[in-house]
């Protein structure tokens, strides 16, 4: 497993306790859906992976959470982007400011020397031609879909070999959605690059997931092969048709 997270508790402020013993594992090369309604705790268990609560005034009180054998609760954020691990956050945080281009630049900071910088650019562009064609344009006047594809495009700069991916789907027109999820599972299939997918389209994540997670109040309440999740009539009656 490339990660294994071990019933972990995380509590906001010192009081609000919000995952309550939450266990699950990704594969190396697998694409994970954690799936479940508004507030279930799914962005909270992708910032504890990344290590991304303390400035949400949260933290993991119990529990531990590995990535490749090795404990990492403690590791700073930019220590897991070296170690291969970065976040996409949810509504897309692109700087309005800057170029698509820039954008991009600004997730190379682990890159050393100027022409691995440009081969990470090349690749982000074969995978996202659109971005190629927009890398002039400041981010601000981009469709809600080029940013989300300029947020998955900056986060690959980092040459991560694990992406937790926050809601990518949100906001976006069902066709753009799957432009965005085909691009996910061709980075997944020809790069190798692992994916934790938070999610509330059920339908969609479970289409490209290998494996998937229910959370619901803090708790993981069903978990399986996505394509059993798919068919099982509760999922169905409770989670299809969300997002
Ligand atoms: P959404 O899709 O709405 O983001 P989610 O499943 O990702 O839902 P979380 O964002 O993890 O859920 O939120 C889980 C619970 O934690 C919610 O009740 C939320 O109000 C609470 N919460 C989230 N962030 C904080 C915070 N910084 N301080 C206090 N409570 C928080």
């Amino acid at each position: 497993m490339v990660l294994n997270v071990n019933g972990i508790e995380v509590i906001y402020n010192h009081v609000i306790l919000v995952l309550k013993g939450v266990s699950l594992q990704v594969p190396e090369g697998g694409i994970v859906a954690l799936l479940g309604g508004n507030g279930a705790g799914k962005t909270t268990t992708l910032r504890a992976v990344s290590n991304l609560l303390r400035g949400e005034r949260g933290e993991v009180t119990k529990g531990s959470i590995e990535l490749r054998g090795e404990r990492i609760e403690n590791l700073s954020p930019a220590e897991l982007v070296r170690r291969g691990v970065v976040q996409v956050m949810e509504g897309r945080h692109c700087f309005a400011h800057l170029t698509i281009e820039e954008n991009l630049l600004t997730g190379a900071y682990t890159r050393s020397s100027k022409a691995e910088v440009q081969a990470g650019l090349e690749k982000v562009y074969a995978y996202f031609p659109r971005l190629k064609t927009r890398r002039t344009s400041q981010a601000a006047y981009t469709s809600g879909g080029e940013q989300q594809m300029c947020a998955i495009g900056r986060a690959l700069m980092a040459n991560p070999s694990m992406v937790l991916l926050d809601e990518p789907s949100m906001g976006l027109a069902p066709q753009i959605v799957q432009e965005v999820f085909e691009i996910v599972k061709d980075l997944n299939a020809k790069e190798g690059v692992t994916f934790l997918l938070a999610e509330q389209n059920t339908n969609m994540a479970l289409q490209y997931a290998s494996y998937g997670y229910i959370l619901e109040s803090g708790r993981i309440v069903m978990d399986g092969p996505a394509a059993e999740l798919a068919s099982n009539e509760d999922v169905k009656e409770f989670y299809l048709g969300m997002g």
